[in-house]
């Protein structure tokens, strides 16, 4: 087992493509022209994780992610090369949290049936919402038609399923009655519910104000915590022991290994970044990869950023040890103080986390954190 201050990290692949673009969509994704392209693609995946593998030494892998775009569009035996090397590379696929996004529209039976032998064991389906008229303002391929058709048949083969919503957008919208409908279905273990931000394009589809948007995220804590779940990050719920523990590194700050085109890493141990330019033919051909070391306040600012996403914040000691030195050297213990006193910020057992006041205010509270960061 890792210890607590051993670098964890994980592994995330870029899928870029979809048979249509949604229009509300922010992702790098790009339509999939010709069979040609996808093979180059995964080709070109297979040559960067191995060639970039040796990135996470140090660590203790625990995590592989494959999202786009949509990586529904990919054959299951894609899926079980990457297992193969990961184990070549001397980790035991069972310990290692392996996620698919699956776009409900895109599946059969028979890609289940051969997904669940590649060594995937969690599935992340991409519902947004479970209500055609919202679907259709969405501009998503998929109706609920479809999720009634395929997401039983991936609960049935894959017990770690979440579930990820959009509210914000769509008119006359029921949460509480389209969660229903999916629970009379299939029974999640994780939910993301994701607040909407309107890409910046003509097509896009225009927010919902500010107070509706409040009550729908009020909607879904209220259901999701009467069903057992835990809300443990701002827009994440799961029940007990099966929090994403892919997205848990990225919020402790822990080393990511990003493939594909678009796909960004971060080595917790150098403290670099790297990230491959939006465009699939120059992943292909091997070009397009640049990196670059974030300042001291810069990284400090990232560690708040992510820390503070979660119910559970920060472990300060985690803090002091990522950095080597004492917290009260890297931001004014005034500011924490001042949040405190003003309800956002709680400070116990050695955590600083924010209240539920301060969750729905995680900007403000970061924006002051940041005014007194000494670096
Ligand atoms: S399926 Fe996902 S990545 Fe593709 S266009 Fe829709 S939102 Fe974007």
């Amino acid at each position: 087992m890792p210890s607590d201050m051993q670098v964890k990290s994980g592994i995330y692949i870029h899928i870029p493509f979809c048979t249509s673009k949604c229009l509300y969509c922010d992702f790098f994704s790009t339509p999939l022209k010709n069979e040609s392209i996808r093979y180059d693609y995964e080709k070109a995946v297979i040559r960067e994780l191995k060639r970039r593998l040796p990135e996470l030494k140090g660590t203790v892998l625990r995590s592989v992610y494959v999202g786009g775009g949509s990586p529904s569009l990919m054959e299951a035996p894609f899926f079980s090369r990457i297992s193969d090397i990961v184990s070549s590379a001397g980790t035991l696929l069972k310990d290692v949290e392996y996620t698919v996004e699956v776009n409900p529209h895109d599946i059969s039976t028979d890609w289940i049936r051969e997904l669940k032998d590649t060594g995937v064991n969690r599935i992340s389906a991409g519902i947004q919402a479970f209500d055609d008229t919202v679907l259709k303002e969405m501009g998503r391929r998929t109706a609920v038609e479809d999720m009634i058709n395929t997401l039983p048949d991936l609960a049935g083969s894959f017990k770690n399923l979440s579930v990820d919503m959009i509210y914000g957008i769509g008119s006359g919208r029921d949460i509480k009655s389209e969660l229903s409908q999916i629970f009379e279905i299939i029974d999640p273990v994780h939910f993301s519910a994701y607040q909407y931000t309107p890409p910046e394009k003509k097509d896009a589809p225009a927010p919902l104000d500010e107070e509706t948007s409040a009550a729908q995220e009020k909607t879904f804590t209220e259901t999701l915590l009467k069903k057992g779940f835990r809300r443990y990050e701002v827009s994440n719920y799961s029940k007990k022991g099966f929090e994403s523990v892919h997205n848990t590194t990225y919020w402790e700050m822990g080393t990511w290994l990003g493939i594909g085109a678009g796909a960004r890493s971060f080595n917790s141990i150098k403290r670099e970044h790297s990230f491959y330019d939006e465009n699939t033919a120059s992943f292909i051909s091997g070009e397009g990869l640049s990196r670059y070391s974030p300042s001291l306040r810069e990284q400090i600012e990232e560690f708040l950023l992510m820390g503070l996403r979660i119910t559970e914040g920060i472990e300060i000691k985690r803090m002091e040890n990522h950095f080597g030195t004492a917290f009260e050297k890297m931001i004014e213990s005034s500011s924490l103080k001042s949040l405190i006193d003003e309800g956002l910020l709680k400070k116990n057992n050695g955590r600083i986390f924010c209240t539920e006041k301060g969750m729905d205010f995680l900007n403000t509270v970061l924006l002051k954190l940041f005014e007194f960061i000494k670096a």
